[in-house]
């Protein structure tokens, strides 16, 4: 590619709504412009990008036996119905109604699609399965933002596999996190495997891959002693036991007034520490009101409650729902005597007298609480939000807490979609079984701005060699000079010919404007001809990531430049 016939349109300043680095510079760069709020078109430099983490994921896939398919974006309502996945996916799935008045839905993931097809297995002679497709998913992300990461249209490599029975299962899931361990240290990436929630996709477990990032929208709790890892969703830590002093026979109200926090109340005459106090708050379950119970000074973690009581939906309570349903606004609530509302609470809660809580009064609170003698809990869950600092689980050394970006997801689904679908084989006893099933996804754009995210600096994007546009720029210092142009035009199809991405950047500009752009644009390596260098038969030899600059013999600075790229490829 010669630079003066390339589309890269890069700017000089950053773009105003960007606060993450990858959109910044994606945008600065020439890699991409928005059409709308997270839609997203790829310039030629970035569908080059997306193309080499295409490659490398194909072949990884490819390598553990993945067979590629493309399904349609365009789904019948009817079939995700059949998994009841139409409600969990609610407003994030577009949906519409065709000319003739079908429901039709924008795929946003394909476990039903790929699980129809799967109909047509009838026997365990035909498993194991491995499907995969690289496709577009469509998702009405309700705050799309950060440039690639968080869009409501994106490429998705998403496998499938399917299995006779769990050790087959458990086979095909290792098999993925080894390929998808390779995939993200060949694109460049230092990616944490962490224990993750399996949020709508359900089944029995699920990996998520992390790459540390400010721009990140996960948190990761990781033990650096031991090796621990969870997305903070689910995470769990040691809690330090408190000892109780002894309570009254039965709890007593008093006067609070103008308490409304667990803090006022620390600091109330008579109040209580925070993990003293019994934090109370209202929840609506899938439409239905619950009480969730935490000790006072722990945090709730939502989708740990949407993932132990099984909600499609759990938000909490408007303050209008509070009083209607309590009598109290939030901040004087508590479960003393509740019997006609669901009561959920935390397991650092168990066993625990003597706490202080709401009244369901404003200004009245109640000390003395017995949690097994006055409260009644319907169920008690693993709730609390792991906070940096706190014991591991499994160690006890004290938890790192880090914003991450989630590039890579497996599941393992079990019979989740096979079953509801009626994709069954028939075993070697001629019994019919639900066959068993894994997915495994990998967003393309995204791991491109998680790749920004973790190779750049001030003067713009450092790719890594595996996924650079162009490998190599040669940089013509004065395009005028003939001898110049020559050397460059030579050296240039040297590169060529040896299978090397080079550009040429023979624009009639002042080379500050050439050696910025491509530091911004992020090219790996680059050759700069002068006709000082010339003169000698050198040119200029520069590291983008490293910055270091050495002069070589022209006439080896072909063979040096592929030797390079192809060890680093
Ligand atoms: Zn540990």
């Amino acid at each position: 590619m010669r630079w003066s016939r390339a589309f890269i349109p890069t700017l000089r300043d950053d773009p105003a709504d960007a606060e993450a680095v990858s959109h910044r510079l994606l945008v600065r760069a020439g890699y991409i412009r928005q059409l709308m709020s997270g839609v997203y078109s790829l310039l030629p430099a970035a569908f080059r990008v997306r193309a080499k983490i295409r490659k490398v994921i194909e072949e990884e896939i490819d390598r553990i036996g993945g067979q590629e398919f493309l399904l349609p974006a365009l789904h019948p309502e009817e079939i995700w119905d059949e998994t009841g996945r139409i409600e969990v996916m609610g407003a994030e799935m577009f949906r519409f109604v065709d000319r003739r008045g079908a429901g039709i839905v924008l795929g946003m993931t394909h476990e039903e699609i790929f699980t129809t097809l799967a109909q047509e297995i009838t026997s365990y002679k035909q498993l194991p399965q491995l499907w995969y497709q690289i496709q577009t998913k469509l998702r009405d992300e309700p705050r799309p933002k950060s440039g690639l990461l968080r869009v409501r249209e994106f490429t998705m490599k998403d496998s499938y596999s399917f299995d006779l029975d769990d050790a087959g299962l458990d086979e095909q899931f290792d098999a993925h996190f080894e390929a998808y361990s390779t995939i993200f240290r060949r694109l460049g990436m230092d990616a944490v495997a962490v224990e993750a929630s399996s949020g709508a996709m359900g089944g029995s477990g699920s990996i998520e891959f992390m790459v540390s990032s400010p721009s990140g929208e996960d948190d990761v709790a990781r033990c650096v002693n031991c090796g621990y890892a969870a997305n903070v969703e689910r995470a769990t830590s040691q809690v330090s036991a408190i000892v109780d002093e002894p309570g009254p026979d039965a709890p007593e109200k008093f006067a609070t007034p103008g308490v409304r926090t667990i803090e006022d109340l620390v600091t109330f005459p008579g109040g209580a520490d925070a993990d003293r106090q019994i934090k109370t708050l209202v929840y609506m379950i899938d439409g239905e009101p619950a009480l969730v119970l935490l000790r006072g000074d722990h945090p709730l973690q939502e989708q740990k409650l949407a993932d132990q009581t099984g909600a499609i939906e759990a938000r909490p309570a408007h303050p209008e729902e509070i009083n209607d349903l309590m009598g109290a606004d939030a901040g004087s609530l508590g479960a003393v005597g509740v019997s006609d509302i669901r009561v959920i609470a935390d397991q650092a809660l168990e066993g625990r007298t003597n706490m202080t809580t709401g009244a369901n009064e404003n200004d009245f609170h109640i000390r003395g609480v017995d949690v097994a003698r006055d409260i009644s809990v319907d169920a008690w869950y693993d709730l609390r939000e792991v906070q940096a600092g706190e014991p591991c689980v499994e160690c006890g050394e004290p938890l790192e807490v880090f914003s991450a970006i989630e590039c890579g997801h497996i599941f393992k689904l079990g019979v989740k979609y096979s079953e509801p679908l009626g994709a069954t084989v028939l075993d070697e006893n001629g019994k019919a079984r639900p066959i068993v099933m894994g997915s495994y996804g990998i967003g393309l754009e995204r791991n491109m701005a998680a790749i920004v995210e973790t190779h750049h600096d001030d003067k713009g994007i450092s790719w890594p060699v595996a996924v650079a546009p162009w490998e190599v720029v040669i940089t013509v210092v004065k395009v005028g000079d003939e001898a110049s142009m020559h050397a460059a035009e030579d050296l240039y199809a040297a590169l060529q010919g040896a299978g090397v991405d080079v550009i040429l950047d023979d624009r009639n500009e002042r080379p500050g404007v050439k050696f910025n752009d491509a530091e911004l644009v992020g090219i790996p390596y680059r050759i700069t001809i002068g006709p000082r260098g010339l003169a000698s038969g050198e040119a200029e030899f520069t590291t983008r990531a490293t910055g270091a600059t050495e002069n070589v013999a022209l006439a080896d600075a072909a063979a040096k430049v592929t030797e390079l790229v192809r060890a680093a490829r």
